[in-house]
C-alpha cells in the first residue's frame, strides 16, 4: 500500500524524504564577473520548483560592507529590500521574481556580516582564549549561515550563489567553506555548479575553452570540483566542444551546459530545461520521483512578452538612469506589467538634472506615462518637480515612487497651494513649508547602515479611491526604504486642494499613498511596490499604470 502511494504521489515521497534533510547546491562563477550567476541560479531554482520541490536561494557576497544598504547605486546597483527589512543584493530580486516566494534577512550574507558576528563573539569571550582565525572560526560561521535556511524544514533544496569570481582573494573563505561542507556531507546532499564564459574569437571564428579550463583548475586548486559546468556563450557549443570541456574539466559531457545569450532573462529557465540542467542536478542529488515541470503560467507570460499587441513609452526620471542596475526592480516590474497588458513597455531614460521649465514639454510630450524614481539627496530634485508639474497639468499618467511621491507632494504644495518654498527637509532644512519631513523616529539616528524605515508595513486604503480600484483591497502590505515622510501637519490643506491621501499606515497614520482624483492617473506611493512584482504576480499599480499609458496613447493617436 505504502509503495502504491509513493509511486503515484511522488511529491509526497519527496517531501517525506527531504523533510529530514535539505540538499545544497552551490553556484560559483569563473573567468569574469557579470556572467549572470543570479539568473542561472534563479532559473535552476525555478525548474526544481516547477518539478514540485520546495526551493530557496541565498547569496553570499565577499565584500566587507555588512550589507549593501550603504553602497551607492553606482557601486552596486539597486538595493533590494525584503519583507523583514534586510537591505540586500539585487540578485535577491531575481530570486523572488522567478520563484514568486519572498526571501529574508537570512538570504544575503556578506563577509562584513560574518566578521561582525565572529568579532562580537570574540569580544564576548565566546572563544575561550583561543586564537580566532579564518579557518576554523570564519569558515565555521560561513558554514553555519550556509546551512541555516536548510534547518527550518521549509525547503528541500537550498541554492547558494557565491558572489565574485573564483580566484578573487576575497572569496577564498567562501570557497573553503564549500570545500569543507562537501567533505562533511554525504555526496548526494551537496553539489557545485560552476558558471564560466566561452569567448568567441571572431578573427579565428572559434569558441575558446581555455579560460574555462583555467577557472575550473583554479577552483580545483581551492579544493572544490564542480559537478556541472554552465557555459555562457554567444555561439552554440557543438558536441565536440562540450566533450573537450568535459574532458579537460573532468565532468561528464552531459554536465556541460550551454547557456546562450537570451533576449529575455525569463527565457533562461526554458533554455536550461532544454539543456537538461535540472535533470543532471536531480540525478546528482539522488532525488527520484520528481514531477514533470509545471510551467504553464511561465510559458503564458513568455508568450505575451514575445508577442505584444501594442507599445507604450514610459519616461523614467531618476539620477542614476545611465545605470541599468540602479532601477532593476522597476524595469522588471514594467516587463511583468507589460506582458499582463499584452503591451511592450519601452522605458526611456530622462535625466532629472537636465529638465527645466523651458525644455520640459519638449522632453516629456511624446511620453505615454511618467515615472519619477526613488532617490536620495538634492541632486536633480528640481527637475523632478518640474516634470511632475508637467504631468499634473497635461493629464500625463504619473507614478511616483518614494522620493517620486515626495516630489509630487512638494510640487502640489508649491504650485497649487501656493507655498513657493515648499520642500523636503532632506533638501532644505529650514524651509518654511516642510511638507516632507524627517520621521520622528529618525530624528536621533546618526548611523547610516540599516537605520531607515525598512521592510513591510501595512497600509489601509480608503474605499472608492484609485488605489482601492487598483488593489481591489482595503488592507495591503508593501516594502519601505526611507527616512522622510509626508508631513501630517499639512494633510487637511492638501486634501481640501485636491491631493488625496488614499492610503495610510493604520498604526502611525503615516501617509503611504497620495492621488489626484481629477486626473486620468496620478498616484504617488511612499513605499516601493516594485520590490514585490513577480512573473506570476505582477504588481497592480504597475499593471494599471501601463493600462493608463495605453489609454493615453490611444487618445493621443486619435487626435
Ligand atoms: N530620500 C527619501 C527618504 O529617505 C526617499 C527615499 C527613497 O526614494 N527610497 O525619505
Amino acid at each position: 500500500m505504502l509503495i502504491f502511494i509513493f509511486l503515484f504521489f511522488p511529491s509526497l515521497y519527496l517531501n517525506t524524504k527531504i523533510m529530514i534533510m535539505a540538499k545544497y547546491i552551490f553556484v560559483t562563477g569563473g573567468v569574469t564577473s557579470s556572467l549572470g550567476k543570479g539568473i542561472i541560479a534563479a532559473s535552476l531554482a525555478k525548474l526544481l520548483q516547477a518539478r514540485g520541490l520546495r526551493v530557496t536561494i541565498q547569496k553570499f557576497d565577499p565584500y566587507i560592507n555588512v550589507d549593501p544598504g550603504t553602497l551607492n547605486p553606482y557601486e552596486h546597483g539597486e538595493c533590494f529590500v525584503t519583507d523583514d527589512g534586510a537591505e540586500t543584493d539585487l540578485d535577491l530580486g531575481h530570486y523572488e521574481r522567478f520563484l514568486n516566494t519572498p526571501t529574508s534577512q537570512a538570504s544575503n550574507v556578506t563577509t562584513g556580516r560574518i566578521y561582525q558576528t565572529v568579532i562580537n563573539k570574540e569580544r564576548e569571550g565566546a572563544y575561550l582564549g583561543k586564537t580566532v582565525q579564518v579557518i576554523p572560526h570564519i569558515t565555521d560561521e560561513i558554514k553555519r549561515r550556509m546551512l541555516l535556511l536548510g534547518k527550518e524544514g521549509k525547503y528541500d533544496i537550498i541554492i547558494t550563489e557565491l558572489g565574485g569570481t573564483v580566484g578573487d582573494i576575497e572569496s577564498l573563505p567562501f570557497v573553503e567553506a564549500v570545500r569543507q561542507l562537501q567533505w562533511e556531507m554525504p555526496e548526494e546532499d551537496c553539489m557545485v555548479v560552476h558558471l564560466t564564459l566561452i569567448p568567441y574569437l571572431s578573427a579565428a571564428k572559434e569558441l575558446k575553452t581555455k579560460p574555462t579550463q583555467h577557472s575550473v583548475r583554479l577552483l580545483s586548486q581551492e579544493g572544490v570540483h564542480p559537478d556541472v559546468i554552465v557555459c555562457r556563450t554567444e555561439q552554440p557549443l557543438n558536441n565536440e566542444l562540450k566533450k573537450k570541456i568535459a574532458l579537460f574539466c573532468n565532468v561528464k559531457p552531459n554536465a556541460v551546459i550551454e547557456a546562450m545569450d537570451a533576449s529575455s532573462i525569463y527565457e533562461v529557465p526554458l533554455m536550461m530545461l532544454q539543456e537538461g540542467l535540472d535533470i543532471i542536478v536531480l540525478k546528482k542529488l539522488q532525488i527520484n520521483g520528481y514531477a514533470a515541470p509545471e510551467l504553464t503560467k511561465w510559458r503564458e507570460f513568455l508568450d505575451k512578452l514575445k508577442y505584444p499587441k501594442t507599445k507604450v513609452t514610459i519616461g523614467l526620471i531618476g539620477k542614476y538612469i545611465e545605470l541599468q542596475d540602479a532601477y532593476k526592480s522597476i524595469l522588471e516590474s514594467f516587463v511583468h506589467a507589460g506582458a499582463m497588458n499584452e503591451c511592450k513597455v519601452k522605458v526611456v531614460d530622462v535625466h532629472s538634472e537636465t529638465i527645466t521649465e523651458d525644455n520640459v514639454a519638449e522632453k516629456l510630450s511624446k511620453l505615454d506615462g511618467l515615472l519619477v524614481a526613488p532617490g536620495f539627496g538634492n541632486r536633480g530634485v528640481e527637475g523632478k518637480i518640474t516634470a511632475v508639474k508637467y504631468a499634473r497639468e497635461n493629464n500625463l499618467p504619473f507614478f511616483g515612487i518614494c522620493l517620486g511621491m515626495q516630489m509630487a507632494v512638494i510640487e502640489f504644495g508649491r504650485n497649487v497651494l501656493g507655498w513657493a518654498d515648499a520642500n523636503s527637509t532632506e533638501m532644505v532644512k529650514d524651509t518654511t513649508h516642510p511638507v516632507i519631513d524627517l520621521m520622528d523616529e529618525q530624528k536621533d539616528i546618526t548611523a547610516k547602515g540599516g537605520t531607515m524605515r525598512l521592510g513591510a508595513y501595512p497600509c489601509h486604503i480608503k474605499e472608492g479611491t484609485l488605489a482601492h480600484s487598483i488593489y481591489e483591497a482595503t488592507d495591503i502590505s508593501e516594502r519601505h526604504r526611507h527616512r522622510w515622510e509626508f508631513n501630517n501637519k499639512y494633510i487637511a490643506d492638501f486634501e481640501k486642494a485636491g491631493l488625496i491621501p488614499s492610503g495610510k499606515n493604520p498604526a502611525s497614520g503615516l501617509v503611504e499613498i497620495v492621488e489626484l482624483p481629477n486626473h486620468p492617473f496620478f498616484i504617488g506611493v511612499q513605499y516601493h511596490p516594485e520590490l514585490k512584482s513577480t512573473v506570476e504576480n505582477p504588481q497592480p499599480i504597475f499593471v494599471h499604470f501601463v493600462k493608463a499609458a495605453k489609454e493615453n496613447k490611444k487618445k493621443r493617436d486619435a487626435v
